[in-house]
């Protein structure tokens, strides 16, 4: 199985989140992409190849060209603002909540972060840009690679993607990976394709670009958003709008579960995706459902996640692997890898 590593990915770093109240040191961090990285190389986990560049069509097949000029100006606005910004990252601090208007492009640089965003834990930093665009660059031939023939193939990348939308940013997601992989088998003439993500937080961002589709099914089993971020989408009855009603299945999970009950929710995952008739499968791959993990409240121990992968595997469907999140970072490696073994045979 090819893996394509974003090796831009540590020119995002940001230094402090926004975290119950207090500004704390980054969780995403680029130790979590090298140590996955690592752990492939000395498994000897199949190729490491660097990702072709697509232009920028590609991402505006997901994201509002309005979204993405922002992205990409975001940095030079704020050290314009203040020749000082170059030593801090931009975080948003005000929001149109209901209410205000949507439809408004403000001239105001803090007005416009706020458009484009849902929360202040996703630092934008002075390579944030060219890490999410390599990070795409990633998914997209992750995607390509099965277009091609290939069974499997992984996107190493971060920062991760599955809560960033159409057009905000959030949950330290800028440009949807998953979202784009998915679009990317589709327009290659796949006629369904399945994002199953197994992240411990809801995939918000995934969910809402395909929620009217009928052509793009999204499962999800996640901590239960009552009590668990992002909070606000993640219920059982999301099902879809439109002509998408029945193509969305949100499987919510009491902080606490261990893989035999986590594993009881996918085979409903499975047996949906089997149902929905998926030609191919994009796996938003969080490992932050490990017992671990520092910021979520599920139990998985790693030799879980060998079972996840070798189930997973046995769907049958050429699948497309995207990595998300995790945050207990000297097990991440271990974890995500023992989820691809079973792909690499
Ligand atoms: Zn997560």
């Amino acid at each position: 199985m090819k893996t394509f590593f974003n090796h831009l990915h540590a020119q995002h770093q940001g230094q402090f989140e926004m975290f119950r109240g207090a500004l704390v040191p980054c969780h995403e961090v680029p130790a979590r992409a090298d140590h996955v990285l690592a752990e492939l190389q000395r498994r000897k986990l199949g190729e490491i190849c660097a990702p072709q560049a697509f232009d920028a069509h590609a991402l505006t097949t997901i994201h509002s060209e309005r979204y993405l000029a922002f992205l990409e100006n975001a940095w030079s606005e704020w050290v314009a603002l203040d020749p000082d910004n170059a030593n801090r990252d931009a975080l948003p601090s005000v929001w149109p909540t209901r209410t205000f208007r949507g439809d408004v492009l403000p001239d105001n640089f803090a007005a416009r972060m706020g458009l484009f965003s849902f929360d202040a834990g996703s630092p934008l930093t002075s390579g944030t840009w060219v890490a999410a665009r390599a990070g795409a660059d990633c998914a997209l031939s992750a995607a390509q690679a099965l277009v091609e023939g290939d069974k499997a193939a992984f996107a190493l990348s971060r920062p991760p993607g599955h809560h960033a939308g159409a057009d905000f940013f959030g949950g330290y997601c800028f440009l949807n990976n998953a979202a784009l992989a998915a679009q990317h088998l589709r327009a290659a003439g796949m006629a369904r394709v399945a994002v199953l993500d197994v992240d411990y937080h809801h995939g918000n961002g995934t969910q809402a670009i395909f929620y009217d589709r009928p052509d793009v099914f999204f499962a999800s089993l996640h901590g239960d958003p009552r009590t668990e971020y992002p909070f606000f989408l993640g219920y059982a009855d999301e099902t879809g709008a439109g002509a998408g009603e029945g193509a969305n299945l949100n499987l919510p999970l009491p902080r606490g579960t261990d893989y035999g009950h986590w594993s009881d929710a996918l085979e409903v995952a499975l047996a949906a995706i089997a149902r929905f008739g998926a030609e191919a499968l994009v796996v938003s791959l969080g490992v932050d459902t490990f017992a671990g993990d520092p910021i979520s409240g599920f139990t998985l121990q790693s030799d879980d996640y060998l079972r996840m992968g070798e189930r997973l595997q046995q769907a049958g469907l050429p699948t497309v692997l995207v990595f998300e999140g995790g945050y207990a970072v000297a097990d991440v490696g271990i974890n995500a890898v023992n989820v691809l073994q079973a792909f690499s045979r």
